[in-house]
């Protein structure tokens, strides 16, 4: 039995009647992590040794009559841009290579009150810019689905592992579409919250007011389970509601007759890939079939949502990054004579490109002179995108659109382009603009054998619908199909 390929709440069920332990599984996870990262690449770091001595524990507090929680001895990646006490966080880049943070972020707590086994930090876009892996200083990851081709990004390493059986769940961060675009690309499932439903506390910062961490699975339940472990409030997140906590595993129904689908325009035209709407196409039938309503609708001003993520998300990062100065953090550049030739030399080192060219956007767009023509202006047109979602979900209980616009693209395809990059994110950015809770679930196989996958945006604090309508269509779609490597 591949026990690295089970789901969490299937070893769950294994774990409870003893029929096999922690030790056991974790065994199995760090086994396929030693003979198949080496070509992935999905870990920056792995815990071989703390996550076998956390799994003894675990089992001698099983031994011991202790609970059996969720993720109760199962190994669950997580990106290394959150915070682990005593172990390395990275966020892929130079300039915190040997970042060691004396905190672990609120998630970490909250999976360690619940015995989970961590096997290891996963790989990821410099400061989570980018959707392809391909800007992280510890290399590309590959795609287990074709290791030519990207696995997506910014989140390119808990969504692969979780792919190549490197991790039965994982965590990553969600600013424009980086959990749900790996996810789709990597055939997983990856949910971005709602807004503010997770702490970011101990997540650094990429752009503030769109980042949510979320989880990474092999099926619904699994996500619902890990949403249960991860939402909340939390007093040292300002941003964090403070508000009932729903079990999400109340809405794994798979029933969804007479809801209302809404299906945009403007996210199944130009530049989807005519395999990507069909299977998308097909999902809506069978949503159809099963008592669902599906209408196609038009959300005007999703025709500006990139132009506004460019301007907010580099803004925010340009002036969260400004922490790294080489005085309180990782690398600095000890050639310097002077303390800003030392900012100067430490920064043009510790940053790379693409970290460099959004900060570089940002400072712009936030300059006096420039400030009101680009940034607040585009506050303004991010607040018609909210009126339009709220419009739209007045009539809709769900959207549903591809969550990227083609499969896997080639490594090395887009890096000379960063517009062409910029334009892979265009179905997952709305929901960050506007909070909202959107999952990505596998919807089939190209003809090429990669990955497709199906986006669900539900309305603030909808996880419910959200979450209905991916197990019904999990259901319905069947993807049970694994990456041959
Ligand atoms: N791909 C987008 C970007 O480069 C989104 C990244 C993310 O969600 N962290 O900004």
């Amino acid at each position: 039995m591949e026990l690295n390929y089970l789901t969490a709440h299937e070893l769950r069920e294994k774990l409870q009647s003893r029929e096999i332990s922690s030790t056991d599984i974790t065994q199995s996870v760090l086994g396929r992590i030693k003979s198949k990262d080496k070509d992935i690449n999905s870990y920056i770091r792995i815990e071989e040794k703390s996550a076998l001595q956390s799994a003894r524990e675990v089992d001698n507090h099983i031994t011991g009559g202790g609970n059996i929680e969720d993720f109760t001895g199962i190994p669950v990646g997580i990106k290394d841009n959150i915070c682990t006490r005593g172990i390395t966080t990275t966020c892929a880049s130079r300039i915190l290579k040997s970042y060691i943070p004396i905190y672990d972020a609120t998630i970490i707590k909250k999976l360690k009150k619940n015995n989970y086994i961590l096997p290891g930090k996963l790989n990821m876009d410099e400061f989570a810019m980018g959707s392809s892996n391909e800007n992280s200083h510890f290399g590309p990851v590959k795609n287990p689905w074709d290791k030519t081709r990207v696995p997506g990004g910014s989140s390119g390493g808990p969504a692969a592992s979780v792919a190549a059986g490197e991790a039965i769940c994982s965590l990553g961060s969600d600013t424009g579409g980086s959990i749900r675009q790996p996810a789709a690309l990597c055939g997983v499932v990856g949910f971005k919250p709602t807004y503010g439903m997770v702490s970011r506390y101990g997540l650094i910062a990429f752009a503030s007011s769109l980042d949510q961490i979320g989880p990474f699975s092999r099926d619904m339940e699994d996500c619902a389970a890990l949403l249960n472990v991860i939402c909340g409030h939390d007093p040292c997140d300002s941003t964090s509601i403070n508000g009932e906590v729903p079990d999400y595993k109340n809405f794994l129904k798979d029933d969804i007759r007479g809801l209302k689908i809404g299906v945009p325009r403007e996210l199944m035209v130009e530049g989807i890939d005519p395999e990507v709407k069909s299977s998308v196409e097909s999902a809506l039938k069978m949503a159809g079939d099963m008592g669902a309503s599906v209408e196609e609708i038009s959300i005007p001003n999703l025709e500006y949502a990139l132009n506004v993520y460019y301007i907010i998300a580099p803004s925010e990062a340009s002036s969260n990054l400004s922490r790294f100065d080489g005085v309180r953090y990782g690398f600095r550049d000890k050639s310097a004579k002077t303390l800003r030739k030392m900012y100067q030399l430490t920064r043009a080192q510790g940053f790379g490109e693409e970290v460099k060219r959004r900060i570089m956007i940002g400072t712009y767009c936030l300059s006096a002179g420039y400030y009101d023509a680009y940034y607040e202006k585009a506050l303004k047109v991010r607040t018609l995108i909210i009126n339009d979602f709220n419009k739209a979900f007045s009539k809709y209980d769900v959207l549903i659109s591809p969550t990227s616009p083609t499969t896997a693209f080639k490594l090395g395809e887009r890096t000379e382009d960063p517009l062409t990059m910029y334009l892979s994110d265009i179905c997952t950015i709305p929901a960050n603009l506007a909070g909202l809770p959107a999952v990505s679930i596998p919807a089939g196989l190209s003809s090429e054998g990669l990955p497709i996958g199906l986006q669900i945006i539900g309305n603030t604090l909808r996880e419910d619908n959200v979450i209905r309508t991916a197990y019904s269509l999990e259901k319905a779609i069947g993807f049970k199909a694994r990456p041959k490597i």
